[in-house]
């Protein structure tokens, strides 16, 4: 009878190992896929703006004799797609360095005067927009102040960009206990039910706000460089929103003290 349990055990033990093998082979299947598909998504963002400065320079090379207006209509074009060029590059490679495991450094900080830093220099540069601050609480934790520097910026900017002219623009910041949590809310065009889910992939960019007329031209890498920084703190940031009504993001951090869990 023992025997016969041993065998069981066995084969209970080999079927859990095949299972697990099966399990790790698909994740590297599925990251092989995610790895190709970014090479694939980067490089038709990047041959976009390239292939208009490349057309505007050819217009220059061909009719040297352009009127001065014109000329400079056609450098500003040019010099907007190279902007252009320079985020997209530069965000490509902070998510790429995400992913080759870089880690984030974490200093004491006091996470409310981030947030208002960068709510500050946005109010000044944003007068079509009412910003409101309704609670700013202290916190002070560890975390990485340039990258949550650089997540209350994404928040904030997304929801002036994609917010017209005259609406509004709130931000609180709270201590919930062990939580820090901020909520970034806009009056803007919102997200479509069929979009919300998908806004946190690369390079994934909601029709409505690629062919607006005002479109800034974003990278589609904002929000998963926001989820790249919040999970790297531990925390959790999710969408909410309703077309036509606004969107809000919410992020919440674990307030640690320690680099361990
Ligand atoms: P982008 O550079 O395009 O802003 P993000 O990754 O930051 O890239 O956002 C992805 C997409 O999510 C945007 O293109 C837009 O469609 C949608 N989005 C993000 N924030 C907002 C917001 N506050 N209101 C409406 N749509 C938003």
């Amino acid at each position: 009878f023992r025997g016969f349990i041993g065998a069981c055990i066995d084969i209970h033990d080999r079927k859990l190992a095949e299972d697990a093998l099966m399990q790790s082979e698909q994740k590297l299947r599925e990251l092989s896929e995610a790895q190709k598909r970014f090479v694939a998504d980067a490089a038709h963002e990047l041959r976009t703006p390239l292939t208009s400065i490349q057309g505007n320079l050819d217009l220059f090379v061909r009719f040297p004799h352009i009127p001065e207006d014109e000329k400079k209509e056609i450098l500003s074009d040019v010099q907007r797609e190279a902007t252009r060029l320079g985020r997209l590059v530069n965000d490509m490679l902070q998510l790429a360095r995400g992913d080759a495991g870089a880690t984030l450094r974490m200093d004491t900080i006091h996470l409310d005067q981030v947030v208002l830093d960068v709510w500050r220099d946005l109010e000044r540069v944003s007068p079509n927009h009412t910003m409101q601050l309704l609670q700013v609480d202290e916190v002070e934790m560890l975390g990485d102040p340039d990258r949550l520097r650089q997540l209350v910026l994404i928040l904030v900017e997304n929801a002036l960009k994609y917010t017209p002219r005259g609406g509004a623009v709130n931000l609180e910041f709270r201590k919930l206990g062990e939580l820090a949590e901020l909520r970034v809310s806009d009056t803007g065009i919102g997200i479509g039910p069929e979009d919300l889910p998908r806004v946190f992939e690369r390079f994934y960019r909601a029709d409505r706000s690629r062919h607006r007329s005002e479109d800034p031209g974003g990278t589609g890498l904002g929000l998963p460089i926001a989820k790249w920084i919040v999970e790297g703190h531990g925390g959790e940031i999710h969408l909410e929103s309703e077309m036509g009504v606004g969107t809000t993001a919410v992020v919440r951090l674990p307030i640690r003290f320690t680099d361990e869990g």
